[in-house]
């Protein structure tokens, strides 16, 4: 088995990942800094495919306090307000960096302003943006950046487990050279999760493929505490393609933003019965809630969607502005600019993730993260365009301060028992001869969280899936792959499963333990936001035997007190 140690040990090459290795580079250039991604540096994870933009503040009449207030309206008040007031407050800075220093270039205004646009739940217009492909030119930039730096970059490795000391401290993490199944186990002084979690266990998914939840998994298992799990962002407009695997591939936001109308087969404009003030311009976690029961009550196309129409905004219009949106489109031979497109709400973002501190510190020494792994940035529910602002905002706080917190930190050691259980765990199915099929499991856990917990939920139906989920897991032991370690893709995916069945488990219990409705976040047996007895996160992680413990904590009003108007972001109106 291979053995390396590295300063600082980043997993994860999106926003996060990339920015943290650039800003820890930069400000300590003696320290080694060792980048690891599931795919190819570039082309994996989500913020390579973000579309509508960047959300910051660049000039009156919006302002930091403006962004911040529709932060914590669009997350329903359970944010923590200190690392929501941190993405406002850096974003501006972050995008001057991309720009002037990594050499992002962003859509200008005729006279030579960063053009903003509209995105939903936003007082101004906020969102920065390239076209509509706007995660292409980031990611792109920032790893042509990385390429230029001496960031050792492990292409096609996967971080299997973190490796804790003695002393109860992460050490660094067993990796897996996909390409030859060979383990690598790297010590580090730091190391940052930037995997960005991702909904993956749900039957339409937005989020890139290479996605299962890896970087949330491995906190609970080295004991990190995680909040706000049963925060699920459903995206109300993907495609409905049947029998393609690009069902659920996303539209963009901004498509709403700029007038786009959604109607249900009866031709009816649905968004009138759920918001009927922002209409289409409403927060996603009512627009996709709504399309969903649309669909759900026989409202909904033949193939099982609603119609999303921009024709009436001018066909020039939608080609000058989303390219990238008509060309998606064509593919499948549809006109977006001119006639009406069938999109389905899509499982998009994980709101939970690890409690991180506003400097990405997790409580636990040598353990940091960033981006789409933390939870607590967004509430109950993410504003467009908040996403990708994150995960650059905190995955350059993290690259800083893990620069500065290994600076004379000993050696960590990690001890031969614990990497020698940790891989025999990850081979199990290569060794076994068991009989349950690893693609049948898959699938079961897809419909089930559909159904149980998604965009609706109720008490019995959690419980269900609850149940269902541990017999998964059992399930999932006895599974029995065929073929070696090098490139075998069943092995990826069972690994890959192993993390969705126990993050999938943390949503539903999650899910189980808040009797109310708040943001993306809807009970049917709990309909109404109860800001009494529920303004609280729900917090989660592992206790004694292997148990999955959860627990309440009151949400921190460290700078602002929810107003009874403010409330309007959240789901009081659903559904007749
Ligand atoms: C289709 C789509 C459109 C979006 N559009 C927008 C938008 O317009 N605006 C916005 O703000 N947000 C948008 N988002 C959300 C945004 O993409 C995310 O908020 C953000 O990019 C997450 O960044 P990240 O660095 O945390 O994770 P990611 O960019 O997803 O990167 C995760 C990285 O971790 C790697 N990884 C995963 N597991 C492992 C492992 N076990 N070992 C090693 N590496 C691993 C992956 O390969 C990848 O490199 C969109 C998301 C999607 C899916």
């Amino acid at each position: 088995m291979d053995q390396s140690r590295t300063d600082i040990l980043i997993i994860g090459a999106g926003g996060a990942g990339l920015t943290a290795a650039l800003h820890a580079a930069d400000r300590a250039q003696h320290l080694s800094v060792t980048l690891v991604v599931k795919g190819l540096l570039g082309r994996a994870g989500c913020t390579r495919m973000v579309q509508g933009g960047y959300n910051a503040v660049l000039k009156p009449p919006d302002s930091l306090e403006d962004h911040f207030l529709d932060t914590l309206m669009g997350g329903a008040w359970i944010n923590d307000q200190e690392l929501a007031w941190t993405l406002v407050e850096t974003a501006p800075e972050r995008i001057r960096e991309l720009e002037a220093r990594y050499g992002c270039f962003f859509d200008r205004t005729p006279d030579a302003q960063i053009h903003q646009k509209a995105f939903a739940g936003q007082s101004y217009d906020r969102t920065i943006h390239k076209g509509d492909l706007t995660g292409i030119e980031i990611t792109n930039r920032l790893a042509e950046q990385v390429l230029a730096r001496p960031i050792r970059v492990l292409d096609e490795h996967r971080a299997i487990s973190l490796l804790h000391t003695e002393g109860g401290e992460v050490g660094g993490a067993l990796l897996l050279d996909m390409r030859t199944g060979k383990f690598h186990v790297f010590r580090a002084k730091a190391t940052l999760l930037a995997a960005g979690g991702g909904p993956s266990m749900y039957k339409v998914v937005a989020c890139s493929a290479d996605k299962s939840a890896d970087g949330i998994a491995m906190a609970y298992g080295v004991g990190a505490s995680l909040q706000d799990m049963e925060m699920v962002q459903f995206h109300p407009t993907g495609l409905v393609v049947p029998r393609s695997l690009l069902t659920g591939a996303l539209l963009e936001e901004g498509l709403r933003g700029a007038g786009g109308r959604l109607n249900n087969n009866l031709g009816e404009r649905y968004m009138q019965r759920y918001d009927s003030v922002r209409l289409e311009r409403s927060t996603r976690d009512i627009v996709a809630r709504a399309s969903y029961l649309e669909i759900a009550e026989g409202r909904g196309t033949p193939a099982g969607g609603v119609r999303l129409d921009v024709s009436h905004l001018g066909a020039e219009f939608v080609e000058q502005n989303f390219p990238g949106m008509v060309k998606r489109c064509r593919d499948f031979g549809w006109d977006l600019a001119r006639q009406p497109v069938e999109v389905q709400p899509t499982a998009h973002f994980t709101m939970g993730g690890v409690q991180i501190s506003p400097d990405c510190t997790t409580g636990i020494q040598g353990l940091f993260a960033a981006g789409e792994d933390a939870g607590g940035v967004h509430g109950a529910n993410r504003l467009g365009g908040n996403g990708v602002a994150d995960s650059t905002v905190f995955g350059g706080i993290a690259g800083d301060v893990m620069a500065d917190w290994v600076v004379g930190r000993p050696e960590p050691t990690v001890s031969g028992e614990q990497i020698e259980q940790l891989t025999v765990e990850a081979c199990r199915p290569l060794t076994g001869n068991g009989t349950e099929s690893l693609y049948a499991i898959r699938d079961r856990m897809r419909e089930s969280m559909w159904e149980h917990a998604g965009l609706v939920r109720e008490e019995d139906g959690l419980k269900k899936v609850i149940a269902e989920l541990g017999s998964m897991q059992g399930q999932l032991e006895k599974v029995a792959l065929k073929g070696g370690r090098a490139y075998n893709l069943a092995w990826m995916d069972w690994l890959n499963l192993r993390n969705q069945l126990l993050v999938a488990e943390m949503i539903a219990r999650s899910a189980l333990v808040r009797q109310e409705s708040r943001g993306s976040h809807y009970r049917r047996d709990y309909p109404e936001t109860d800001q009494t007895a529920w303004l609280v996160n729900v917090c989660l992680r592992q206790g004694p035997g292997g148990t999955m413990q959860t627990w309440t904590r009151p949400v921190r009003l460290t700078r602002r007190v929810p107003q009874a108007e403010a409330l309007s972001a959240s789901p009081v109106d659903i559904g007749d």
